[in-house]
């Protein structure tokens, strides 16, 4: 059985002791569990502080994004050795609002997933569609598109690393999350994408997590569909209580 893996992206927030003191709130109160992750990806100028509130518990570090060469003149970017460096084990790649706010094709992701490999840092590899592309019926292959453009070119090695969220922009930020059957379709069909691509071995390992308004009080019925195997969280990981809530039914789930 795939494990369930529970991330917060912090996005643009906290200020450097907010941020260290939701990472040790956190920390304090996840226990060690084989089949289950907890990561927290706060801003790049607070990964230090928060690397050390979190040193020596079962939280790990991300990142929220990477530069796609891992050293030079790139005036203002952060390279995956830089992250390794800090302690990332994880690194947000794609991220919505990456793609729509900051204009990130699918090129370049693709080359920051390389990036992130070439390192060992396992990329949180975004994927989803536009509300317009929803109500077009476009979901699936606007999903497909982005992760074969994501996947182009990764020996089966490489793409057995990969970390998937599936999260529909429609949903990031909004209260409103896809149903647990909306996300089940999607996640099924980004399955059979990796099965089709590679095989059914790797296509059954791959985590997928679900993101998009994704809170304690939506988090058991989401985690619940056979191939939600956790959650991507942005504005819920910012309050411990309510992060460690979506984290304690990950493990009901689990223990089911
Ligand atoms: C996200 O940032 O990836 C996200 C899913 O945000 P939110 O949980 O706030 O919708």
């Amino acid at each position: 059985m795939r494990p369930k893996f529970i991330a917060g992206n912090w996005k643009m927030n906290t200020t450097r002791v907010e941020a260290a003191q939701l990472a040790s709130a956190v920390a304090s109160r996840v226990a060690e569990h084989d089949r289950l992750t907890v990561a927290v990806c706060p801003p790049f100028p607070y990964l230090e502080a928060v690397g050390n509130a979190i040193e020596g518990s079962k939280v790990a570090l991300g990142a929220q994004n990477l530069y796609s060469e891992p050293s030079g003149a790139y005036t203002g970017e952060v390279s995956g050795p830089m992250l390794v460096d800090l302690g990332c084990r994880f690194c947000i790649v794609g991220h919505s609002e990456r793609r729509h706010i900051l204009g990130e094709t699918d090129a370049i992701i693709h080359r920051k997933i390389k990036a992130a490999l070439a390192v060992g840092l396992i990329p949180i590899v975004c994927v989803g569609e536009l509300l317009p592309e929803r109500d077009a019926g476009q979901t699936m292959d606007v999903v497909a598109s982005q992760l074969s453009s994501a996947i182009a070119g990764l020996s089966e090695a490489e793409a057995g690393q990969l970390v998937l969220a599936y999260e529909p922009v429609w949903a990031i930020g909004t209260g409103r999350n896809a149903t647990p059957e909306q996300a089940e379709e999607v996640h099924s069909h980004i399955r059979k994408i990796l099965a089709d691509r590679y095989n059914a071995i790797l296509a059954g390992k791959t985590v997928i997590q679900y993101g998009g308004s994704v809170k304690a009080a939506n988090a058991d019925s989401l985690l619940l569909q056979p191939n939600v195997d956790g959650a991507l969280v942005g504005g819920a990981s910012l309050q411990a209580d309510e992060f460690l809530a979506i984290v304690a039914a990950g493990l009901r789930v689990i223990n089911r």
